[in-house]
């Protein structure tokens, strides 16, 4: 697999000459065969989506887009995405089905729609299909996708677990594992979902919103510490973690020295846009 780091920004876009090295957009993550084939399968929607049709060289978008959860900050790229919203693209989106059952597209046009924006999920041009999915295991693009629930806040959040036959990637980019109880580090229950998701991993890119100087009982709502991650990565038998969804206002100094905290293991690392990563 190659796996390119288009998004790893939180809650909100960071633009501005303090964030250049870790870059500002938000959660997209586009995965590519590791035959050289463009990305077809994508995680999360959020600005990042801006850089896939740079990716992808001129050709319309041809593959599947999987949305952890409907948050801002893992949608915005949307109607955006250039490569997507164009004559002869060809997009399958899929999303976490919510309490009440509602049908995807419509769930989509709550945030995408008039007075909130020009244009609804109908009115993006190619060949677009919208549904929901359950926990469970899908193929898509020639992957095979394995979503589980992960506790958030505010809305049904999936974490995933993508399998090309010789690679693992799992993909957890806001937890807030901390609902379900302190657990063993302080930082949150290593849970039975999570666990299975990064069991093995060759990569995991985790939610690591927090510093453990910033943990309170408040704080914790929604997100997770960068230490739980590193933990979660060492009890889940994952090779590698990349930590991610940054604060908005966290600066390239202070992630800087969030790498520096962790430089003695290489197998951890602060996840930076642009990245790519062959696994
Ligand atoms: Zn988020
Ligand atoms: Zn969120």
């Amino acid at each position: 697999m190659r796996i390119h780091l288009c998004g790893v920004r939180g809650s909100t876009p960071a633009p501005g000459a303090e964030f250049l090295r870790y870059g500002g957009h938000t959660s997209c993550v586009a995965i590519a065969h590791g035959d050289g084939g463009a990305p077809a399968l994508i995680l999360d929607a959020g600005t990042g989506l801006r850089r896939v049709t740079g990716l992808l060289g001129g050709p319309p978008f041809a593959g599947t887009i999987v949305l952890t959860h409907l948050h801002w900050d893992h949608v915005h790229g949307l109607p955006f995405f250039s490569a997507g919203d164009r004559d002869g693209a060809r997009a399958t989106l899929l999303l976490p089905e919510q309490d009440g059952g509602a049908q995807a597209e419509e769930l989509l046009a709550r945030g995408m729609s008039p007075p909130h924006f020009p244009i609804g999920p109908s009115g993006l041009r190619g060949q677009w299909s919208f549904a929901t999915i359950s926990p469970g295991t899908f193929k898509a693009e020639g992957f095979t996708v394995e979503a589980r629930e992960v506790p958030h806040k505010g809305g049904r959040t999936f974490g995933y677990r993508v399998c090309d036959g010789h690679s693992v990637i799992a993909y957890i980019p806001d937890h807030c594992p901390a609902d379900l109880g302190p657990g063993p580090d302080g930082w949150g229950e290593y849970h039975p979902a999570v666990l299975a998701l990064a069991a093995g991993a060759d990569v995991l890119i985790h939610d690591a919103f927090w510093l453990p100087e910033e943990v309170t009982a408040q704080a914790l709502l929604g997100h997770a510490a960068a230490d739980y991650a590193v933990g979660l990565a060492r009890r889940a038998g994952a090779r590698r973690v990349l930590l991610a969804h940054h604060k908005p206002d966290r600066s390239d100094e202070a992630l800087d020295r969030l790498a520096a905290r962790f430089r003695a293991d290489p197998s951890i690392a602060v996840a930076a846009e642009g990245q790519v990563i062959g696994c």
